[in-house]
């Protein structure tokens, strides 16, 4: 009844008011095709596929359209109360909220965070981290303008400079201008409040470890990060609720031009996430929205807006027609026509010695997400998508699957990194919780206990695979890796190292991945095992035998010519994918401290040096 009543106020199109509250509703769904009319007009739909139901947060406008096509909605009252006073709590304290402490429990500055969310920084707490981050550490951080947003490009006194936090060791960069790049998009989204956070926390993880902890210390000094951590900032401001006009709900930017809504400028703005070029608006209306009201309203042109094309001209440099992009973060290495006549594309896969990840963080869904989202043909690097994908689902638990597996989706972040460049590109759906988009920080559902150390470990472990993620990932990873005190033994020194070298870590709740045995493990010093590097040493099964998924690993390192100091040490593991000598997996690192060699000890057994 209540909702008939709604649909006829939308009808009569009246004033915003009547779109201001957002409820949390349910609907059945027959099949794929039902959950694609769903989708045309709302994202992050929690499907319930058990039960044969999705639920999506919805205002009045947006219910009355499920009813007009023809969904029996339900409303979660529920849902719907928890989420109002999460909203309630938020306008209650629109003053910025307590201080947040530095993520590494360091103590750092306080940042500005969210009203009654002092887990979230706000976008002028992101930036101030920023700012602390490169002033601090100036040898590993900088700061990439990369353009205004659409407000500020309206008005220079308003809206934001976008910004991107690089992370990489400055020093060596000229003379390793390939390293390896990750991408991390947070909160394109604005209303999404976890993923901007996710971002900054890993970016506070690899900073403040660098130097101390040996997988940040190799990660940093060989690869290249590059962290949008507020990519939709102008929306974000809206949706963070300390605006004069605040709007909780926001996904949009805030374009109020191309994206006006006649039904209330609540509802104006462009689904950024539907605006990215490659196979824009592809699929003609299914995989976004062509009305300026809709939350996937896809706007007037691919790139039309200031946020997308910095966004674009960052990552994959100038596109043309034909897909071929030179002058971004990662080299294209995938053809592909922008705009083919039909999908899939004709564009071939990507070489297995791709470099980079990509990564777009939303919530809230818990899903692991690759190419393609607008078709559900599989992507010519399918089986190396998934692969990885199921990697890091085997970290923060989310459902791992093809985008398009549910329903369409065109104009995204991630089809069009993968399609125009062929780097490996995922989208994050983090933790379905019963505040949505705006996530407890506390409690057993919240931000702090339940998503950010996990999500920071999916990353690390893309961040390890960043030489070849199509490649390593089908290799075993090393984890635990612990060395003895440098010892003195027959002719020098010697270190003991021992590791675990892992196969199983995969997601199967989606499919399966052939899991393979262990077949050898190799050690080196200072290099990555892919650099020229001294010799490796072969590392023995504990057990005796290399014959399990998951082993034990030891051996002894000669430091026969190894400088004194500090240096790292590696451990690489390979399994018997492909047999021969199998196939070699991420590697990881540990610190290793090399003592001054005094002759005059190994001679005499005893120091003389005083007496001399
Ligand atoms: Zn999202």
């Amino acid at each position: 009844m209540r909702i008939r009543l709604l649909a006829a106020v939308v009808a009569a199109s009246v004033v915003r008011t009547a779109f201001a509250a957002e409820w949390v509703v349910e609907a059945p769904y027959a099949d794929r095709a039902e959950l694609t009319r769903a989708a045309k007009y709302f994202q992050h739909l929690k499907v319930d596929r058990e039960r044969g139901v999705f639920r999506v947060q919805a205002n009045d406008l947006g219910i009355a359209r499920l009813e007009a096509e023809g969904f029996g909605v339900d409303v979660d009252m529920a849902a719907t109360a928890h989420l109002r006073s999460a909203l309630a709590r938020m306008q209650a304290a629109r003053k910025p909220g307590p201080a947040l402490a530095g993520a590494d429990g360091g103590g750092g500055p306080p940042y500005d965070t969210i009203g009654g969310f002092a887990c979230y920084r706000t976008v002028e707490g992101t930036y101030a981290t920023m700012d602390d981050l490169a002033a601090d550490h100036p040898g590993i951080v900088e700061i990439h303008g990369i353009g205004p947003s659409w407000r500020k490009e309206q008005d220079p006194a308003e809206g934001y400079d976008m910004r991107a936090l690089r992370i990489t060791n400055l020093a060596t960069a000229a003379q390793d201008p390939d390293r390896p790049a990750m991408v991390v998009f947070g909160s394109i989204h604005a209303r999404e409040y976890p993923p901007a956070e996710i971002a900054t926390r890993f970016a506070e993880w690899l900073v403040h470890n660098y130097g101390s902890d040996p997988e940040a210390t190799w990660l940093v000094d060989h690869n290249d990060f590059r962290l949008v951590l507020q990519a939709n900032p102008d929306g974000r401001k809206l949706a963070e609720g300390n605006d004069s006009e605040p709007a909780t709900w926001w996904r949009k930017n805030v374009d109020d031009i191309d994206g006006q809504c006649n039904f209330g400028d609540d509802s104006d703005g462009i689904d950024l996430n539907r605006n990215f070029p490659f196979h824009w608006n592809i699929t003609h209306g299914i995989g976004s929205s062509g009305d300026t009201c809709d939350e996937t309203f896809r706007g007037p042109l691919a790139q039309s807006e200031p946020e997308t094309d910095n966004l674009v001209s960052y990552v994959a440099g100038t596109c043309n027609a034909a897909g071929e992009c030179s002058g971004g973060v990662f080299a294209d290495r995938r053809s592909g026509a922008m705009a083919p006549p039909s999908l899939p594309d004709d564009g071939g896969a990507a070489p297995d010695d791709t470099s980079g990840v990509f990564f777009d963080l939303h919530n809230a869904a818990s899903l692991v997400l690759w190419s393609w989202g607008d078709t559900d043909a599989a992507a010519p690097n399918r089986d190396g998508l998934r692969r990885l994908g199921r990697r890091l689902a085997a970290y923060n638990q989310y459902h791992p699957q093809q985008a398009d597996e549910l329903y369409p989706t065109d104009g995204t972040t991630d089809d069009t990194f993968y399609g125009l460049l062929g780097v490996p590109s995922y989208t994050f759906e983090t933790d379905d919780t019963p505040g949505f988009f705006f996530q407890e920080c506390d409690g057993p559902d919240g931000f702090e206990s339940l998503t950010v150390q996990k999500n920071i470990d999916a990353l690390r472990y893309a961040a390890r695979t960043l030489h070849a993620p199509y490649r390593l990932p089908g290799g075993p990873d090393v984890r635990d890796i612990t060395v003895s005190d440098v010892a003195e033994g027959e002719g020098g020194w010697f270190v003991s190292v021992q590791a675990s070298v892992d196969d199983t870590r995969y997601n199967q709740s989606n499919g399966s991945e052939p899991v393979f045995a262990i077949s050898g493990a190799q050690a080196w010093i200072d290099g990555q095992p892919w650099q020229a590097a001294p010799g490796a040493t072969a590392l023995s099964a504990s057990d005796g035998a290399f014959d399990e998924t998951s082993e034990q690993v030891e051996g002894t390192i000669d430091l026969t010519g190894i400088a004194p100091g500090r240096h790292l040490l590696y451990v690489q593991g390979a399994n018997a994918r492909g047999g021969g000598t199998g196939t070699v997996g991420t590697p990881n690192a540990v610190f290793i401290e090399v003592p001054e060699i005094d002759d005059t000890i190994f001679e005499n057994g005893f120091d003389l040096s005083p007496f001399l």
